[in-house]
């Protein structure tokens, strides 16, 4: 049993605290866009399906591409449940995915032949997209430790027909040190404030706040570690709070910050230079990613 206790519902103080602290007026918009619904949206996965297909298989109904990225589709009026139903979704050729948890795995830039290493990957979004990105030429470790989330993790990689991935239900922080990774990404557990959303129990607090800091200062040590001369590490979180986004990368040591393009129709909110944090709105959820590089 957690030991973590939330409030039934309502943003916590403390949170609202905290969002205000760092983005002033701006912070208004932010809760806002907690109670906002957002459409359906999904990734077209070209292991197995492609755009032809997307179009048969949604026929008459309004779907839209976003700007940043060809596979990311935007269903209008229809709900999960709808999209579980279908064909291509049974086939794996889609995976619901929200639009600001496809910008990591982007810029990761994964390639065929490399090494790969997603260090939290449950239950397999990025893992799966990685290897797509790849053409299923990348060869991924993916590790997760909740053994049940794991099992969401392998379900999904069959699924989707991802090749050359290799499981480990572990923790990442005891991985061999003798790994050594092209690539990795860190995907980290955090308080998850960016995706609130006040038509679920609002699952924050200061205590797993705490928490998650700890967690994400030993596991990114942990990716450096693994990482050759030369790699890159791609961290992202869910959550718009500076000290879970550019305080958690800033005292990595021997490491270089690889600045990020904004990519096209994304809404962003301030942060360090060269890195991205994603406002939540209608259609985006709260996101930070950055990418560093282990210096030779
Ligand atoms: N990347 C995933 C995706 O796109 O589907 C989402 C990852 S979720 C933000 C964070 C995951 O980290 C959770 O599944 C959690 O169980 C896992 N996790 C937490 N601590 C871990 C650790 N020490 N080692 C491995 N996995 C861990």
């Amino acid at each position: 049993m957690s030991d973590i206790t939330y409030p039934d519902r309502g943003i916590p103080e403390a949170l609202q605290e905290k969002l205000k602290a760092q983005y002033g007026e701006g912070f208004g918009e932010i809760l806002a866009a907690f109670e906002k619904e957002r459409p359906v949206t999904f990734r077209v996965n070209r292991l197995k399906a492609d755009e032809k297909r997307v179009l048969q298989e949604f026929a008459g109904m309004t779907l839209r591409r976003a700007a940043f990225y060809e596979d990311a589709f935007i269903l209008v009026d229809a709900s999960e449940r709808d999209v579980q139903k279908t064909a291509l979704y049974e086939e794996g050729g889609i995976y619901l995915q929200s639009l600001s948890s496809m910008l990591p795995p982007l810029f990761v830039e994964p390639e065929a032949g490399e090494s790969i290493l997603d260090m939290t990957a449950a239950p397999g979004g990025k893992t799966t997209q990685l290897s797509a990105l790849s053409g299923g030429g990348a060869l991924i470790t993916a590790c997760e430790r909740d053994k049940f989330r794991f099992e969401r993790l392998r379900y999904n990689v069959e699924k989707q027909g991802a090749p050359r991935v290799t499981l480990l239900n572990e923790d990442a922080r005891t991985l061999s040190p003798y790994f050594r990774f092209d690539k990795v990404l860190l995907d980290a557990p955090c308080s998850g404030s960016g995706t609130l959303s006040l038509s679920n129990p609002v699952r924050w607090s200061e205590k797993l706040l705490a928490k998650c800091v700890l967690l994400r200062r030993a596991l990114l040590k942990k990716a450096f570690e693994l990482l050759k001369p030369g790699g890159t590490l791609v961290y992202s979180t869910c959550s718009v709070l500076r000290e879970e986004n550019e305080e958690a990368i800033s005292s990595l040591k021997g490491a270089r910050l690889v600045p990020l393009a904004p990519p096209e129709g994304v809404p962003l909110l301030p942060s360090a230079e060269g890195t991205l944090c994603v406002e939540p709105d209608g259609l985006f959820e709260g996101f930070f990613v950055a990418k560093l590089q282990k210096l030779a």
